[in-house]
């Protein structure tokens, strides 16, 4: 309707894709638990930024999100905070020991960033989240996934690929996948992707590995 369109038009959204949830303005409206809102307010977040608005409400709908807005706009927050509720949503949470969100990341800074950013927000729920990637021992990380299992796994694919190799994890229960700044990882897998720019290439392998997903871009990044 007429509000949303200005909502977007405020801004500068562009959103395309059928059947697409209405944006939210405030945390209020994302229907979050009361723990989760609560480390939100702790953190001193007084408001969703412009891509949370718009795709938290799309992926809390269950739907494969394309998403583009530029560095330091949210978008970390923007896939953890749904990928909790919707691993908090698990009947048999007990059962197995892989990881039930999986969030790839072209490079060991960006999935240790990920890696403190879903800390941060798991710690309500008592989730537990690991990150793996190149550059740091492979049996530390191996004994870090091994006892007990976890909910959460941040990694680059090299290193991922080699833990599940060593049978340290497996992808069998994974539900929710995110591929981050898939513009520097256009050779992989998918459902939820985030980057600051898109190239044409990325968006056409996007388009193949993600069912109707729906596009959400601020400002005309990746354009
Ligand atoms: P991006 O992935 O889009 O580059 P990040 O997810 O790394 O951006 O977020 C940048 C910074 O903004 C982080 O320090 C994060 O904690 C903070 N942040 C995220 N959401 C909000 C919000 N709603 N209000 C204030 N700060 C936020
Ligand atoms: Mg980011």
């Amino acid at each position: 309707d007429e509000r949303v369109k200005e909502i977007r038009r405020e801004l500068d959204m562009h959103v395309s894709g059928a059947d697409v949830a209405k944006p939210c303005i405030s945390f209020a409206h994302f229907g979050f638990d009361e723990a989760l809102l609560n480390v939100i307010i702790k953190h001193g977040y007084s408001e969703p930024t412009g891509i949370q608005k718009q795709a938290v409400p799309v992926a809390m709908s269950g739907r494969d999100i394309i998403g583009i807005a530029k560095t330091g706009s949210g978008k970390t927050a923007a896939f953890i905070w749904p990928m909790l509720i919707h691993i908090m949503d698990q009947e048999e949470l007990q059962k197995g020991e892989g990881p039930i969100g999986l969030i790839l990341a072209p490079t060991r800074e960006l999935a240790s960033q990920i890696y403190t950013e879903a800390k941060k927000f798991a710690k309500s729920y008592g989730l537990r989240v690991a990150a793996v990637y190149g550059g740091a021992s492979k049996m530390d990380q191996f004994k870090e996934l091994r006892p007990g299992g976890i909910e959460i796994l941040v990694g680059t694919p090299g290193r991922l690929i080699d833990m599940v190799k060593m049978k340290a994890t497996n992808f069998r229960r994974v539900s929710f996948l995110v591929l981050d700044e898939a513009d520097r990882m256009f050779d992989l897998g998918f459902a939820l992707l985030f980057s600051a720019t898109f190239p044409k290439k990325v968006e056409i392998l996007a388009r193949e590995v993600t069912t109707e997903p729906v596009r959400i871009s601020i400002g005309n990044v990746g354009q």
